[in-house]
C-alpha cells in the first residue's frame, strides 16, 4: 500500500529528499541554488574592497555593480540605507532598488567590545566628518554609522585601520564580530579571561578567504564572566567560562543558537575546552558550517538548522572525527548567575583595586560628538580603555577610586546614566525605519520616549526588566528573549486605520532559565498606546508578584 503523507515511511522519504537538496558542499552540491550563492561563487566578497577603492569611490554610487551593491559590499560592513520618507507599509511592496538611498550604513567591528580612548576619539571624529554625526552602539558591541558616501569609504578605512579598527566581515555571510565579556581581564569574579581566544580567532579566521563564503552569517561569543554577559544562548558558537573539577578554568561549548524567524537557543556539546584549544574548536565548528551548512534556502541556512537536525551528540562527533581528529574532554555546565543585570552598569571594583564605570546611553543611541567627549572624559580621568557591551551600554576601565565621583558626574552631565532607572537600563531598540530597509516601524525614538514616560509614571519601580523593540519581524534587538518584546508591524487603531504598532511577546529571558517570550495571541498595541500598555503590565506585575519572583517567571 502506498504510504500516506503521515506515515513514518513518508516522513523519512520527505526528510531524505529535503536533505539531498540542501546544497551542502560536503555532499558535493557546489552548484549555486540561489542568487546569493551565485554571486558568492562568482567572486569572493572580500575582493570588493579593491573595486571600492579603485572604481566606485571615484566614479560614484551609480557606478556600483548591483551584485556588489546589495551583496558583496556587506563583506566590508556596508549596507545601503533606507531612502527617507518611505513609510513602513511600502517595505514589502517596493523593489530593493526603490528602497535604496545613495548612502550607506557602515558597521565597525569591535571584537570583544575593546576600545582605547584613541580609537573612540577616531570613531567620534569620523562620525562628525563623514556620517552627519551618527553613531549607534549595537547589541553586538559594534558601532554603526549612517549617511556614509561611497566616495568617503577609503578615507574612513584608512583612519580606522590606522588605530587598529576595521570593518572587515562586519556584515555578510561571514564570521561576524566576536562578542566578548566587556570586563574580560579586569573583573574580580572572572572565571577565565577569554581575550587570547578572541585574538587568536581574529588572527586565524577574520578576513581569511577559507572562511569568507559561509551559508549565512556566523555569530560567536566568548566570555569567562559568571554573569553570562554575551548572550551566549543565541550565538552560532559560544565559549562560556566554567571551572572543570580536574582541569581547572576553561570553556563550555555551545552551538546552534539564533533568533529571527524560527528562533532557537544554543545547545551544549557537553565539552570542556582549555583556552589553548578554543580557537581550534571555533575553526572546526565554522568549518562544519561552511561544509555541511544548508545553502539552498536562505531561511534555513543558519547553523541552528543543521544543529537541530543533527542534535548535539552527532555534531560533536563530526567535529571530533572529521575536523579535530581527537576526542574532546567532557565538562560541566555554567552555574546560574547571582544577579539578573548582565550589563556591568554602575561602579565596580576591578581585580587590581581600581574601578570600572558602566553607563547607559538611551537605546544605544549616541553621536559622534558625544563619543569624542566620552573619550576625552575617560582620558582626563586616567583611563586609556573602554568597552562596549552586548546590551548597548559602555564601560570606562581603570579608574582610581579618587577619580570615580568626578567621572560619574561628567558622564551623567552627558545624559549617560551610571545609575539609570530600570527602564533606561533595560530598554533596547534596533535601527528601525529611520535607516533600515526592512523596517516597518520606528524604534529608537519610540524607545527613548517610552523610557521618559515610564520614568515619570513609575518612579518607584526597581525590578530588572527588559523591553526590546524591533522594527520588523527580524530579531536585531532580541525581542524573543526580553521580558517585554515588541515586534514592529502595522496594526489597526480604534477607528480601523492602519498605523504603526507592535505585536507583544511576554516573558522571554536569557541566562540559565532562557526561553522565548509568549506571543500574546491577538495582543497588538499601536505606537500611541504603548506607554499605557507597558505601564499596565508593569503595575500588574508589581501588585501580583510573590517574594523573589522575577518578571520572566
Ligand atoms: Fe531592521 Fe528589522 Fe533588524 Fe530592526 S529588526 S534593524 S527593522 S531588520
Amino acid at each position: 500500500m502506498a504510504a500516506t503523507p503521515d506515515t513514518p515511511a513518508a516522513t523519512t522519504r520527505r526528510k531524505a529528499g529535503r536533505h539531498r537538496g540542501e546544497g551542502q558542499w560536503a555532499k558535493g552540491h557546489f552548484t549555486p541554488l540561489n542568487g546569493n550563492e551565485q554571486f558568492k561563487k562568482d567572486d569572493d566578497g572580500l575582493n570588493v574592497r579593491t573595486r571600492i577603492e579603485t572604481i566606485y569611490s571615484k566614479a560614484g554610487f551609480d557606478s556600483i555593480d548591483p551584485n556588489d551593491l546589495r551583496g558583496r559590499m556587506r563583506w566590508w560592513g556596508l549596507y545601503t540605507q533606507r531612502k527617507p520618507g518611505i513609510d513602513g507599509g511600502k517595505t514589502a511592496i517596493l523593489e530593493p532598488e526603490e528602497l535604496d538611498d545613495k548612502y550607506f550604513m557602515l558597521r565597525v567591528r569591535i571584537d570583544g567590545g575593546r576600545l582605547t580612548t584613541e580609537q573612540l576619539r577616531v570613531i567620534g571624529e569620523i562620525s562628525q566628518e563623514f556620517a552627519r554625526g551618527t553613531a549607534d552602539i549595537t547589541d553586538r558591541q559594534n558601532v554603526q554609522y549612517h549617511w556614509i558616501r561611497i566616495e568617503d569609504v577609503p578615507e574612513i578605512w584608512q583612519r580606522l585601520e590606522a588605530v587598529g579598527l576595521s570593518t572587515t566581515e562586519a556584515c555578510g555571510d561571514t564570521p561576524r564580530v566576536i562578542l566578548g565579556s566587556p570586563v574580560a581581564g579586569i573583573a574580580e569574579n572572572e572565571i577565565i579571561d577569554g581575550t587570547p581566544v578572541i585574538d587568536e580567532i581574529q588572527r586565524r579566521i577574520i578576513g581569511n578567504p577559507a572562511f569568507s563564503n559561509l551559508p549565512r552569517k556566523f555569530k560567536s561569543a566568548v566570555s569567562g564572566s559568571p554573569l553570562l554577559d554575551v548572550a551566549h544562548e543565541i550565538n552560532d558558537i559560544s565559549f562560556v567560562g566554567v571551572e572543570h573539577p580536574e582541569h581547572g578554568p576553561g570553556f563550555d561549548v555551545w552551538v546552534g543558537g539564533g533568533l529571527s524567524t524560527n528562533p532557537k537557543l544554543g545547545v551544549r556539546l557537553g565539552a570542556w575546552v582549555s583556552r589553548d584549544e578554543a580557537a581550534d574548536v571555533y575553526e572546526g565548528v565554522i568549518s562544519i558550517f561552511r561544509d555541511y551548512g544548508y545553502r539552498r534556502l536562505r531561511t534555513r541556512a543558519r547553523l541552528k538548522f543543521l544543529v537541530a537536525d543533527w542534535g548535539p551528540e552527532r555534531f560533536r562527533q563530526v567535529l571530533e572525527d572529521e575536523y579535530l581528529k581527537r576526542k574532546l574532554t567532557d565538562g560541566p555546565a555554567p552555574a546560574q548567575p547571582d544577579q539578573q543585570w548582565r550589563d556591568h552598569v554602575g561602579v565596580h571594583k576591578q581585580n587590581d583595586g581600581r574601578f570600572y564605570v558602566g553607563f547607559a546611553p538611551r537605546v544605544g543611541r549616541v553621536d559622534g560628538a558625544t563619543l569624542t567627549k566620552i573619550a576625552e572624559l575617560a582620558a582626563a580621568h586616567g583611563s586609556g580603555r573602554l568597552r562596549t557591551t552586548a546590551e548597548q551600554k559602555m564601560i570606562v576601565l581603570d579608574i582610581d577610586e579618587a577619580q570615580v565621583e568626578s567621572l560619574v558626574s561628567g558622564l551623567e552631565a552627558l545624559d549617560l546614566r551610571v545609575k539609570p532607572s530600570p527602564f533606561r537600563r533595560g530598554t533596547m531598540a534596533c535601527t528601525g525605519i529611520e535607516f533600515c530597509k526592512l523596517a516597518i516601524v520606528e524604534t529608537k525614538g519610540r524607545g527613548s520616549s517610552l523610557i521618559d514616560e515610564l520614568e515619570r509614571r513609575l518612579p518607584g519601580f526597581d525590578e530588572p526588566v527588559t523591553i526590546n523593540i524591533n522594527g520588523c519581524p527580524n530579531a536585531c534587538a532580541r525581542i524573543q528573549v526580553a521580558d517585554i518584546g515588541l515586534k514592529g508591524q502595522l496594526v489597526l487603531d480604534a477607528d480601523g486605520n492602519q498605523v504603526e504598532g507592535y505585536q507583544v511577546h511576554l516573558g522571554g529571558a536569557l541566562g540559565l532559565e532562557a526561553g522565548f517570550g509568549r506571543k500574546v495571541r491577538g495582543l497588538k498595541v499601536t505606537a500611541d498606546e504603548l506607554p499605557d500598555y507597558v505601564e499596565r503590565v508593569l503595575r500588574n506585575f508589581q501588585e501580583q508578584r510573590t517574594d523573589g519572583e522575577r518578571f520572566a517567571q
